[in-house]
């Protein structure tokens, strides 16, 4: 019999929390009592399906899971007619309506948790951090999938890949990406008659992470797989160390406070980019590592190594802009000139840009020039 066909040693010594006296009565409420309370008052403790709870203990999550706790304790594990219960372990019966209340609370908590919903008015960051990335890149050099040594161009196109699909998929105005991390600015919503619409999933913090983080992983590790599948390798390493991201969500009440995450991000690129190339440079030692960056772009100066690789160093940033486009309109059988949407990059250093008035607020769709 295994340790979860009835209650613990430790379970049986348990003793059921304190509560006030009549609120909860776990005991007598069989599934057929339950179906006769179907629609009717109920003489019970428990909510009734779309009642509010009406005392502390149901509408705390610590009170209403010691009552259900409680319960379980309280009651024998259920057991069915000629089925031994070492084949099958059936919980004590609790309401239904115990383990809905229970879950609303839950759900209630999370909605809680840091902020339930952005609101279309604000900016809104999704930045993704990569995990076990190194371990990956070393064993994917070694497989010779990605290059041998130095900065990889195809670990950069994985990820500058993800970066547009993302991009696209959350109709981001703004993407970034260095190392292994990047982030996508999504601009306030438009007000349609007045009204100021809803971010997408409903600016939801969890659903947007969740799905951000999820969907990047899928297609970076597509990427990485085609790049396997091409050299005739197997995604063993892959499988091995099963690389991926986190996802954290920021909200913002103008492009002039949002524009502080590039300008951040921004610099950390800027100074360990050039760290990482003289580390990983043959010739240098910690008193080299420990250098300011200037001395360290002048020490690669000096071995001919610069310009280091433009994502390496300044890392890659992307817009949407408009563009013109020549399509044909069948209807009319005349060329058309059309303003389109695409994303296109922004090469160069991206504090230079801010210094430039040119690269203002994006939320205004820039235009090819820039
Ligand atoms: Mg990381």
């Amino acid at each position: 019999m295994s340790a979860v066909d009835k209650p613990s040693d430790n379970e049986k010594k348990l003793q059921p929390p304190s509560s006030p006296a009549g609120e909860i009565d776990l005991g007598s409420n069989s599934r057929e009592e339950e179906e006769v309370e179907a629609g009717a008052a109920l003489p019970r403790a428990w909510p009734a399906p779309g009642e509010s709870p009406t005392n502390e203990s149901e509408s705390s999550l610590a009170g209403m899971s010691a009552r259900v706790i409680e319960g379980l304790i309280r009651k024998s594990p259920e057991t069915i007619p000629d089925v031994d219960p070492s084949l099958h372990y059936l919980a004590p019966h609790i309401p239904k309506r115990a383990w809905t209340a229970l879950g609303n609370l839950v759900a209630e908590r999370e909605r809680c948790t840091l902020q339930y919903k952005i609101d279309g008015e604000h900016w809104i960051s999704l930045r993704l951090d990569g995990s076990g990335f190194s371990r990956a890149v070393k064993a994917l050099r070694k497989l010779e999938v990605l290059e041998p040594e130095g900065f990889s161009y195809k670990f950069a196109d994985c990820m500058q890949a993800s970066l547009v699909h993302l991009m696209e998929e959350f109709h981001a105005v703004l993407g970034f990406t260095q190392s292994d991390e990047m982030i996508v600015f999504v601009k306030p919503t438009s007000v349609v008659r007045g009204e100021r619409q809803a971010h997408f999933y409903n600016g939801r913090v969890q659903k947007m992470s969740t799905l951000a983080s999820g969907l990047v992983t899928a297609k970076f590790l597509t990427q990485l797989g085609r790049l396997c599948f091409r050299e005739g390798k197997d995604m063993e390493a892959l499988a091995q160390v099963l690389p991926h991201f986190d996802c954290r969500v920021g909200h913002y009440e103008s492009w002039d406070e949002i524009r502080a995450l590039l300008l951040w991000r921004a610099y950390d690129c800027s100074v360990n980019s050039v760290s990482d190339a003289v580390y990983h440079t043959t010739g240098s030692d910690k008193k080299t590592m420990d250098k300011g960056t200037q001395e360290k772009v002048s020490w690669l100066a000096s071995r001919e190594l610069l310009p280091l690789p433009q994502h390496q160093a300044y890392g890659h940033l992307l817009a949407r802009v408009r563009k013109e486009v020549q399509g044909y309109n069948p209807k009319t059988k005349t060329e058309v000139t059309t303003m389109r949407q695409v994303i296109k990059t922004l090469p160069g250093p991206v504090l230079e840009r801010f210094r430039d008035a040119s690269f203002a607020d994006p939320s205004m769709v820039m235009n090819p020039e820039h």
